[in-house]
């Protein structure tokens, strides 16, 4: 059984064409420019070098099918015809809350999707082009929705209701959905994994830190809380989102700047963050770089992204009356050292104690903490592609019988 999971942007489409008999990546790649001059699909099969396609992609139609021709290249191609994708999986950002589960994605799905657009207006419309695209271009093969929100479905009302007028949940489902979830489940799944313990019997705090960054508590196995909200603005400082602030700050700012509500948006959304305190950079390579050579700002900008984290490392072990591991995954999690250390400073009193030597690595399933740490400490690469391609094949397979 061969998988292809889709990832699509507005302007972007990623995949990986995943052989599940031994889960092996056997192509993948990532189009680039749909929808404007100088398209290119950067193409990667398995045993040859990335191959460059320069071809018009007017739309993700298009993109898909240059994909799908580069699959079955006569060269390069890493199957003969089409009938051996078994299904594809796509990776859908707004489920609403219509869906706790990946689902096949019949007409009834795509009208409950269309209507989240106006919940996540820049991620929703492609994530639908994209699957449009395929059922245009693939019309016999399996389609299956993965949703970034359904993970938090199982969040008690008492996570996810915000202290407003009651009637604005009921009119317009204003709630906190979080984000990322395919992620938080992977790598708590490969946590219990690595520690020996049904995770039905853990409490693990999963730190998802890339460019967007959240963090949730999954209390035996299933996510408590976690730190975005409504959107993906909420909860922790970001590469160029706010996170948290005071909700008076942007009247406020809206009042002496003579900005509209989108402006006030997009600096909330694009300029603020470790961008924004930093004046530097979103990418904390520079931001790192920058504090190494003595910018106050920019170390500001890092002790301020440390404090969120801090802080909610410490009210997730207090929602779920302890943690049993950290997990650090995603961009930053997975690679910076220095981030991971301080973070972990000074949280003896939970039990955490970090072995700087064991630190020093990245990318690799780990656990960074010392040996006598009564919370362990794990780094672990997450890897959301193989996530919708093993939910992808169950529910393929389940459809054919
Ligand atoms: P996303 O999927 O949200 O776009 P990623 O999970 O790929 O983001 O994370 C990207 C971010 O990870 C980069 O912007 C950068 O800030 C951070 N990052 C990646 N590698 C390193 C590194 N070696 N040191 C510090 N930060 C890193």
């Amino acid at each position: 059984m061969k998988i292809l999971v889709i990832n699509c942007g507005s302007s972007s489409l990623k995949y990986q064409f995943i052989d599940m008999e031994n889960e092996e990546v056997i192509a993948k790649g990532l189009a680039e420019r749909i929808g404007i001059d100088g398209s290119v699909l950067n193409h990667q099969p398995k045993g040859f070098d990335k191959i460059r396609i320069e071809r018009p992609m007017p739309t993700h139609k298009e993109a898909l099918q240059t994909v799908v021709d580069a699959l079955r290249d006569k060269e390069y191609g890493v199957i003969k015809d089409m009938g051996e994708i078994t299904a594809v999986g796509h990776r859908v950002v707004h489920a609403g809350e219509k869906f706790a589960y990946s689902v096949l994605l019949k007409e009834e799905v795509m009208d409950a999707l269309k209507e989240c657009i106006s919940l996540a207006p820049l991620h929703n419309p492609p994530n639908i082009m994209g699957i449009e695209a395929c059922k245009q271009i693939m019309p016999e093969v399996p389609m299956v929705g993965v949703f970034d929100t359904a993970f938090h479905q199982t969040m008690p009302k008492k996570s996810y209701i915000y202290p407003i007028p009651y009637e604005y949940y009921e009119k317009y489902r204003i709630r906190r959905y979080g984000f990322h979830g395919t992620s938080h489940k992977y790598v708590a799944e490969r946590a219990a994994a690595m520690l020996g313990k049904p995770v039905e019997e853990l409490k693990i705090i999963t730190c998802h830190l890339g460019n967007g960054a959240s963090i949730t508590a999954v209390k035996n196995g299933i996510s408590v809380d976690t730190s975005m909200g409504f959107t993906p603005l909420e909860g922790l400082a970001m590469g160029t989102r706010s996170g948290n602030i005071d909700a008076a700050i942007i009247k406020f700012l809206m009042e002496k700047e003579n900005i509209s509500v989108a402006k006030a948006d997009e600096i909330l959304n694009k300029k603020s963050g470790v961008l924004g305190i930093s004046g530097v950079s979103s990418d904390f390579r520079d931001i790192e770089e920058a504090a190494n050579k003595g910018n106050e700002r920019a170390q500001l900008a890092l002790d301020v992204y440390v404090h969120y984290v801090k802080k909610y490392i410490g009210a997730y072990a207090a929602v779920m009356n302890g943690v049993d591991a950290i997990v650090f995954t995603a961009g930053l999690g997975e690679n910076s050292a220095s981030m991971r250390s301080s973070i972990c400073k000074d949280m003896s009193f939970l039990g955490v104690e970090l072995d700087e030597a064991k630190n020093n690595v990245r990318g690799k399933e780990t656990d960074v903490s010392k040996d006598g740490s009564k919370v362990r400490v794990l780094l672990i690469p997450t890897n959301e592609e193989l996530m919708i391609a093993r939910d992808t094949a169950e529910l393929a397979g389940k459809a054919k019988k």
